[in-house]
């Protein structure tokens, strides 16, 4: 394994880069992080496909032959499949982001020894590296190979419609980094990688979803954002529980959510997307639901987490 030390650029850039706020992230590293990531995918794909709903042979299927680089992509395009060669490209600018949030988070956090810190941010880097991959080239088998695409399908479908090929993505994305980062400490279990199925949403929760936001003029985006931390409120609370997971409890609270919410923030919707299944329909207070919607893009699990296991307890979520 590679000494944490060789993934950033050297200790002179590291104090700087958290002096000044300045990304720490080499290009190098990002791509190392993705070709193993490809690797892996091949590797280990009956292992995903088990843990992870089938997912493990798509994406193996997908990066089969193929190599990531990272570059600076001048579009909102994420990934980029370059025509003629086998070379997927994912624009980098994105992961800059995270990490000067990751920045902020070490700056908190008062590690003492920078070993610690350059720790973290490896671990955390090749989270996000695995995850806002595994998503994105989950789309086309959903049908969405190209952001063209998932233009018109949001534009015909509408963007609440087009959320939940999102939130299934995002899920996906999630259990296999959960399935991979559990292998590593040995033999794994529903139980075992259901721990880090809880670092791998509140990951997401903390450092993505506010890079994108969920703002109120984007209803989708706060329905997506908080079918998370209602399925991470779910996982959180069976991983509190004694005795071991079984096969049964793991496919319930690994089965992605989504929620819908009225211009009133007084009703919810919840749907299950897998099965497909219809959870209920539930009445608050006017206005009750506002301030968990509009702390979603805040970054703040914790305080989140706790709304959510509350709000799972009063709608019932918690007994499925
Ligand atoms: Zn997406």
């Amino acid at each position: 394994m590679n000494h944490p030390e060789t993934f950033v650029e050297n200790s002179a850039e590291f104090v700087g880069a958290l002096k000044g706020r300045t990304t720490l992230i080499s290009g190098a590293c990002l791509d190392v992080f993705g070709n193993r990531f490809f690797r892996d995918l091949v590797r280990h794909s009956a292992r995903i496909d088990r843990y992870a709903r089938g997912t493990g042979s798509v994406l193996a299927k997908a990066v089969a032959g193929r190599h990531v680089r990272f570059a600076t992509i001048d579009s909102d395009c994420c990934l980029d499949y370059e025509v003629g060669t086998n070379r997927i490209v994912v624009n980098r600018e994105f992961f800059d982001q995270i990490g000067a949030r990751l920045l902020d988070d070490i700056a908190l956090s008062g590690f003492v020894r920078s070993v610690d810190a350059r720790r973290f941010v490896r671990v955390a880097i090749r989270s996000a590296v695995r995850m806002v991959i595994g998503h994105e080239l989950f789309h086309p088998a959903q049908g969405a190979p190209t952001i063209d695409v998932v233009r018109a399908a949001a534009r015909s479908l509408g963007w609440n419609e087009f959320a939940k090929f999102d939130v299934d993505a995002d899920v996906r994305a999630a259990l296999v980094e959960a399935v991979l980062s559990c292998g590593e400490y040995g033999p794994v279990s529903y139980g075992k990688i259901l721990h880090h199925f809880e670092d791998a949403l509140a990951f997401q929760l903390r450092y993505c979803v506010p890079i994108f936001g969920c703002p109120e003029s984007k209803p989708h985006k706060r329905s997506r954002a908080a079918a998370l931390t209602l399925q991470l409120g779910r996982v959180v609370e069976l991983n509190r529980k004694k005795g071991g997971v079984s096969q049964t409890e793991f496919k319930s609270v690994t089965m992605p959510l989504y929620v819908k919410f009225d211009e009133a923030y007084s009703e919810l919707g919840v749907m299950g997307l897998d099965p497909l299944v219809y959870l209920g329909s539930f009445q608050f207070d006017k206005n009750e639901l506002r301030p968990f919607f509009e702390q979603l893009d805040k970054g703040n699990v914790e305080s989140l987490v706790m709304q959510a296991i509350e709000l799972n307890t009063r709608i019932g979520l918690s007994n499925l």
